[in-house]
């Protein structure tokens, strides 16, 4: 039981409770000083979130899966999250490894998880039934940044041409069972030629990574994307993630008054950093840009237009993050435990965001975007007992010790920042609790989403 907290709502706004969960649900919801539990969290002054949902994960990418889903949990409990979407692709049939991919996962993270795989090629694209209705995996991604890479990176037949992605968005716009199409948005023709010639003439710095993939290449694929989904009647949901620059976000705004169902995700390092401030330890794509860049994506997230903040996180040491030069190293970098803590401190505090709209943004509108909702992202009773308490004064320096991932650095490393989780429950299990994490390997589980015919 969470008691006397003021709980923070994107659908009913901000109250002071006492919040008791029963075999894993929100099971009352009262007045403050009514109800009792066995274990009872003080929540005075404090806000309650519901759980926080990092949609945009990457774990088991360098380093294997069972590692990871242990460390980058444990590091995501510290930050509040309580559930993440695990994006991964391979270059062979899914069917062939998806029982002991979930095994692994099941076996060692310590909260909730959903996949989204990656659609590299046709057997892919033929397979998409069968994923849903034996793995209960709805959620799919288009690498639009693989387009001329995938026949050498997953050892394919050919490329992911444009024709690939025709034929999965069709099939996906045909299944019963609803959906989510995450795409990475970039003009793949334009980055590579401008990736030459930057490295021939001997560019360098993070301002080279800026250059080489300009705005207009995002916004552009994303325009192209969610025009193809229009085409095919596919809208059940059609997510952009990552969303950078000011002109991807401006374009896809002007699609959704125009009626295309398209749901827009930035991540924190476009909320939060400028290119000025970054070094190899931000080699993320795409990269973080201006400050006006920065300025429209709060803008965009406070008005509606992007409903959703994710992280990309991707656990790796310094050793192997950091290479000769810019065009060397790893891509991605560890962030999701920062991810409420920023929107707080940056958002809120700044008067960029209300409370309630840093709820909707962590996690209700991921809920909503990958079928989860209900049973995720809501304070309410019958709801999965995914809570987060946060202490909104409390300032600490952000270290990669407080932040618990396997990764030894943190892009965030030495800025104070205020708003931090005191207390965090998965299905009514305290997992975190004042710097001690509580949950063990294999306490999260998968969440089954809603499949036609189940
Ligand atoms: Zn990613």
């Amino acid at each position: 039981m969470i008691a006397g907290g003021t709980v923070v709502s994107p659908q009913q706004g901000r109250f002071e409770a006492d919040v008791a969960a029963d075999d894993g649900r929100i099971s009352r919801i009262a007045s403050p000083g009514t109800l009792d539990g066995e274990t009872v969290v003080d929540a005075t002054d404090r806000y309650v979130f519901p759980g926080v949902i990092d949609p945009h994960v990457h774990h088991g990418l360098f380093r294997p899966l069972d590692a990871e889903a242990d460390t980058e949990s444990r590091s995501g409990l510290v930050g509040g999250v309580t559930t993440t979407g695990n994006i991964f692709r391979r270059g062979e049939p899914y069917t062939e490894i998806m029982d002991g991919y979930a095994a692994t996962a099941e076996a060692n993270y310590r909260h909730d998880y959903f996949f989204t795989l990656g659609l590299l090629y046709d057997e892919h694209v033929a397979e998409i039934p069968e994923i849903i209705a034996d793995h209960g995996v709805t959620s799919f991604k288009w690498y639009g940044n693989y387009k001329l890479q995938a026949a050498e990176r997953f050892d394919l037949d050919r490329n992911l041409l444009d024709d690939v992605a025709d034929r999965f968005v069709q099939r996906l716009a045909g299944q019963e069972t609803p959906t989510t199409l995450a795409y990475h948005a970039e003009n793949a023709e334009i980055t590579e030629r401008l990736t030459a010639e930057l490295q021939a003439a001997g560019a360098d710095g993070y301002e080279a990574i800026v250059e080489k993939f300009p705005g207009y290449a995002e916004a552009q694929a994303a325009v192209a994307g969610a025009n193809l989904a229009r085409q095919h009647g596919y809208d059940d949901d059609f997510y952009v993630v990552h969303v950078s620059s000011r002109r991807t976000a401006a374009d896809l705004a002007e699609l959704q008054s125009l009626g295309y169902g398209v749901t827009a995700e930035t991540c924190t390092h476009y909320l939060a950093l400028t290119a000025e401030e970054c070094d190899q330890r931000m080699r993320i794509n795409p990269p973080v840009r201006s400050q006006a860049d920065q300025d429209a994506l709060w803008r965009h997230l406070r008005e509606g237009t992007i409903d959703c903040v994710g992280t990309d996180h991707i656990a790796n040491t310094r050793d192997e993050k950091l290479g000769e030069d810019i065009w060397d190293g790893l891509w991605g970098s560890p962030s999701s435990a920062t991810m409420l803590p920023l929107v707080l401190s940056e958002g809120v505090r700044e008067g960029r965001l209300s409370l309630e709209r840093a709820a909707a943004v962590t996690s209700t509108n991921a809920a909503k975007a990958y079928d989860l909702y209900p049973k995720k992202g809501a304070i309410r009773v019958g709801s999965d007992a995914d809570l987060v308490v946060v202490d909104p004064d409390e300032t600490k320096p952000v270290t990669p010790d407080l932040l618990r991932s396997a990764a030894d650095y943190a892009m965030y490393e030495g800025r104070e920042v205020t708003g931090w989780p005191t207390h965090t429950v998965v299905r009514g299990r305290l997992a975190f609790d004042r710097g001690d994490v509580l949950a063990d390997p294999g306490d999260g589980t998968h969440v089954d989403r809603p499949v036609a015919g189940r």
